[in-house]
């Protein structure tokens, strides 16, 4: 064999066992249509779905903590989902996120990315965010650097020491500074800020990479009612071009912002539908609201 054919040969044999470079493996088919798909940053919606679970359980030393879990979310949607604690809505988040592996079920992203073979980094790369309950912001930068690193993918020092933002990604730190109404507090240290403000910086700093899904577990715990009121408006202006899933135990919050309301209970949907239509469930009545 010549050289070049046993390098040829040799390449073959490194696509199909190594991870490429987007740290998928190729097996041909499916599999290799999802990579191109990530990589060129679009999700296949054709579906009408940019989220899709079926038959998702997950079990903690017996325990059921997700039960045979479907859920589906299209596109640009703002779902809230409610429940008791101990339902299982921040678990299914962690499931979503690749923090927690199911024991058996399906979860997609858009048509054709299987989330369960990724990992936690990659499903965040794809463009699916996640607001922890706790504002995890840099008390020690100023709100704008807070943003900046956020486009710091390469957390490698020399990386980020050289970093220079280009004139595409000011334009995008400006818009989010005027989105998350923090733009007259760009120089402030975020540790001066309010929990809510910081909550806000949190959500930007998720927005600097044009996720196509957020996942915002609580997000106006601790907040005034003006603060409260400020997210709802925030929320509202964020779907369509994202699609947001929302848990909240604030009903006046979920009241300004809801389309489409699931309720979750021991780890499977018990109703979907409007606010007014699962507040008059009888099943949610007794489980949830009623209490
Ligand atoms: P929610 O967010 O709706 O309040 P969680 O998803 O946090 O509910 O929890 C659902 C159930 O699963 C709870 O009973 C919780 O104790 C349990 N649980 C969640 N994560 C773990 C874990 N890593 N190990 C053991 N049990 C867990
Ligand atoms: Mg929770």
């Amino acid at each position: 064999m010549t050289p070049d054919l046993m390098e040829q040969g040799a390449r073959r044999l490194r696509a199909l066992t190594e991870p490429n470079a987007s740290g998928k493996t190729e097996s041909g088919g499916r599999e290799a249509g999802f990579a191109r798909i990530a990589q060129a940053g679009e999700v296949d919606i054709a579906h009408g779905r940019i989220l899709y679970l079926e038959g998702v359980s997950v079990s903690f030393d017996g325990f059921k903590a997700i039960n045979n879990l479907s859920l589906d979310i299209a596109p640009g949607e703002l779902r809230c989902i409610i429940g008791p604690n101990g339902a299982g809505k921040t678990t299914m988040m962690d499931i979503i996120t690749g923090k927690t592996r199911p024991n058996s079920g399906t979860v997609f992203f858009g048509s054709t990315i299987d989330l369960l073979r990724y990992n936690e980094f990659e499903i965040a790369q794809m463009g699916i965010g996640r607001k922890f309950q706790k504002p995890t912001v840099f008390e020690q930068l100023s709100v704008f650097e807070n943003l900046e690193l956020a486009l710091k993918t390469n957390k490698a020092v020399k990386s980020a020491l050289f970093f220079k933002l280009d004139s595409a990604q000011s334009d995008r730190l400006a818009q989010v500074l005027c989105t998350i109404h923090l733009a007259s507090d760009a120089r402030r240290m975020a540790g001066n800020l309010s929990h809510g403000q910081k909550q806000w910086l949190e959500i930007g700093m998720l927005l600097m990479q044009d996720p196509k899904l957020l996942l915002l577990d609580e997000p106006v715990a601790g907040m005034t009612d003006e603060e409260t009121v400020r997210t709802a408006e925030l929320f509202i202006s964020l779907k369509k071009h994202h699609s947001l899933i929302v848990v909240e135990h604030d009903m006046s919050f979920i009241e300004r912002i809801s389309e489409k309301v699931t309720v979750l209970h021991e780890g499977s949907v018990l109703a979907e539908g409007t606010l007014a239509q699962v507040q008059n469930n009888e099943k949610v009545i007794e489980v949830y609201l009623g209490r």
